[in-house]
């Protein structure tokens, strides 16, 4: 089995203004498809892997042979959080958080007072992320949702932690439109979230389970 890059369920323009159909053009049949590339050529020296799902890999990457472990956090890695950053977004408009994440997020952030709170603090952690990376929203082994950055590729999973959303910081998801302007990448960036999406992932998350990619 080969890794291959899934379908965007929306079009490259979708998301406009907030992100340009040529970012996502490139984001997705450039970067993406060159982490599946790279995955894909590490796993043909240890085929028994193929079989896993890119998951299983990430989340016992100890027990990933030494010499592709750097490959496969890395690409493996990259393939995952694409895969799941594709499905959060959405063009239709749902600035606010619905359903079961609602009340989990005020449950676990109960020392804000509201979304504009939450928000800002979100904006803070994608602003204090140096260099490349990403800022998730996690349900740790306590059933708590947490607000994390991860450097690189570098899956939540590897230290099990389940994402539910992740914000790529790389400059190659917002540099076309917003040059060195992060912030403004991540204050517009609220307006294409999938909350029900989120809710959705929040909801198998609380099982114990993860987004399959
Ligand atoms: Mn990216």
């Amino acid at each position: 089995m080969v890794y291959t890059l899934p379908k965007l369920p929306y079009a490259y323009d979708a998301l406009e203004p907030v992100i340009d159909a040529k970012t996502m053009e490139i984001h997705h049949t450039k970067h993406h498809q060159a982490y599946l590339d790279k995955l894909n050529k590490a796993l043909e020296k240890h085929p028994e892997l193929q079989k896993k799902k890119v998951e299983e890999l990430l989340k016992d990457i100890n027990k990933v042979p030494e010499d592709i472990r750097t490959a496969v956090r890395n690409h493996g890695g990259g393939h995952y959080n694409h895969s799941l950053f594709w499905q959060i977004l959405s063009p239709e408009n749902q600035e606010d958080f619905i359903g079961a994440v609602s009340k989990g997020l005020k449950e676990s952030f109960s020392d804000l007072k509201n979304f504009d709170e939450f928000k800002n603090k979100f904006e803070e952690a994608a602003m204090s992320r140096f260099g490349s990376g990403w800022v998730w929203l996690v349900v740790n082994k306590d059933k708590k949702i947490e607000l994390i950055t991860t450097a690189n590729q570098d899956c939540p999973l590897m230290e099990g932690r389940i994402p539910i959303l992740g914000l790529d910081v790389w400059e190659h998801a917002y540099y076309l439109s917003y040059q060195n302007k992060r912030n403004e990448y991540v204050q517009k960036w609220w307006k294409i979230i999938n909350w029900k999406k989120v809710d959705e992932l929040y909801l198998t998350a609380l099982k114990g389970k993860e987004f399959s990619a």
